[in-house]
């Protein structure tokens, strides 16, 4: 009996340990592929200097509520005006709202859908006592070894640029595009994009032109985050989260803080904090992520292939491993993390109202009453008042297919001037501009051709000459293939 068992047992782990070893190698081994590989010339000359000035014009952001330097905007399009003759000369522009633009490129054929190229030009403002951190001043535009320095030179000048330097030079050679092209570029992306993007936008669906592709930032080649895969990662953005504040306001009498009760309103609304930090909503492997994983899961060591291979086994594990990031958390996780907290107005009197602002960002797959909901249930106490914000709400956004032309196509140029790279499409866990065409166009993708950005939204923000030039010709690719 007992050897019966013992057999019956090694047969099912050598059965199970087949299992595993078929689908890890049906899953493959990933090689690079031969492709022809184009080499990047030096496209443009100027391009530099170009991003150069555009960074010391600024472009900055404050807030939703505080007013923009209408000077600097300004200034920026007579920049724009004067380094790009060409595209002023030849090309019809739109302005919406006094500062963004929208340039039409005429295609030869105006039965294909047109694409849209977008960028923006605002920027994030430098914290005054981030200033002096900066190796060199913050709006310096400094070009120092083949490197622009400044806030902007990342995001997004540098795509402004990229995107006008390849438009500006096909013009000089007499180029037309097949399909229409549209040039958007935004001045309020860092605050809330409505007076940009949403209006022009706005403008597409009123005229109903529904483009085939609209490519905006958010993706890269990535050199730095995918280590074990040894190869570089061209992640393409298919998707956004979404966006949704929630208040937590507790009232209860306040008092003499020489006499407390034994909990205030500071006390109810930090434990409904600890609370909501201390866990999270259940992980979601959304398409995106799952496709990100099937196509680097292959350049993975040979046990890390086994795991994705055999998910039906390993989720557990693959959840756990992915948790310990803040980058692949946030692509498996609905966020929530409290973000505002306003109590008291004297040091002696306890405050009879707490509120915080909890910041949250939704997974496609949920919505922001999932999160309203999961928040309740974890507070559970009828004390702490948990209510939406309506007027920066933003629902997760409808996916783009990454098995289209669209995406197809830029995964075959991403091929052609980073030979190396797997391309693959993943979720955007911050918002951009291009969230106001989801839904009315064929594919909104988020990518720049850069591979070495450095300090996005912090210090030292600068990119490569290399990548800039990069950037133009991975456009100018686009528009002429
Ligand atoms: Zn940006």
């Amino acid at each position: 009996m007992i050897k019966r068992i013992s057999t019956l047992l090694l047969l099912v782990v050598i059965v199970l340990i087949g299992v595993l070893l078929f689908n890890t190698f049906r899953f493959g081994k990933s090689v690079i592929a031969k492709q022809e590989t184009v080499s990047i010339p030096n496209v443009s000359g100027d391009a530099a200097r170009h991003l150069s000035e555009a960074i010391q014009i600024k472009t900055i952001s404050f807030g939703d509520t505080l007013a923009i330097d209408t000077t600097s905007f300004t200034q920026f399009r007579s920049f724009m005006e004067t380094s790009y003759p060409t595209i002023h000369q030849k090309l019809d522009r739109q302005i919406f709202n006094q500062f963004s633009y929208v340039y039409t490129w005429k295609g030869k054929d105006t039965s294909l859908q047109p694409y849209v190229l977008m960028a923006h030009m605002d920027v994030v403002p430098v914290e005054a006592v981030a200033e002096s951190k900066w190796s060199h001043p913050s709006f310096s535009g400094l070009i120092l070894k083949d490197t622009v320095w400044g806030r902007g030179a990342v995001d997004d000048k540098s795509s402004v640029i990229g995107i006008m330097e390849s438009v500006e030079q096909l013009l000089k050679e007499n180029y037309t595009p097949e399909r229409t092209i549209y040039l958007c570029f935004g001045h309020d992306e860092e605050i809330s994009g409505k007076r940009g993007a949403g209006s022009f936008s706005k403008w597409f669906r009123e005229k109903n032109i529904r483009p085939a592709l609209v490519l905006d930032e958010g993706g890269r080649i990535d050199r730095e985050h995918f280590e074990r895969v040894k190869r570089p990662v061209a992640v393409i953005g298919t998707g956004e989260k979404g966006y949704v504040n929630i208040d937590l306001t507790v009232e209860v009498p306040g008092g003499h803080s020489s006499m407390p009760l034994a909990e205030t309103a500071i006390d109810i609304l930090n434990q409904s904090i600890v609370k909501i930090r201390a866990g999270q909503m259940p992980a979601l492997i959304t398409p995106s992520i799952q496709e990100l994983l099937n196509r680097t899961g292959p350049a993975e060591p040979f046990m890390n292939r086994m795991a994705l291979s055999n998910l039906w086994l390993f989720n557990g594990m693959l959840v756990k491993e992915l948790e310990k990031t803040k980058e692949s958390n946030a692509m498996i996780h609905t966020t929530i993390v409290p973000t505002i907290i306003k109590a008291g107005i004297k040091d002696n009197v306890i405050p009879s109202v707490a509120k915080a602002t909890l910041n949250s960002r939704i997974l496609p797959g949920q919505t922001s009453e999932d999160v309203v909901n999961y928040v309740k249930k974890v507070v559970n106490d009828p004390r702490v008042s948990v209510k939406k914000q309506t007027i920066s709400l933003m629902e997760p956004s409808p996916t783009s297919p990454f098995n289209g032309p669209a995406f197809k196509k830029l995964e075959k140029i991403t091929h052609q001037i980073a030979p190396d790279a797997i391309v693959s499409p993943f979720l955007l866990i911050a918002a951009t501009d291009s969230r106001y065409f989801r839904g009315f166009s064929d594919a909104v993708l988020n990518f720049s051709a850069m591979q070495d950005p450095k300090g996005f939204h912090g210090i030292d923000e600068r990119i490569g000459v290399s990548d800039l030039n990069r950037m133009i010709f991975f456009y100018r690719m686009l528009i002429t293939q």
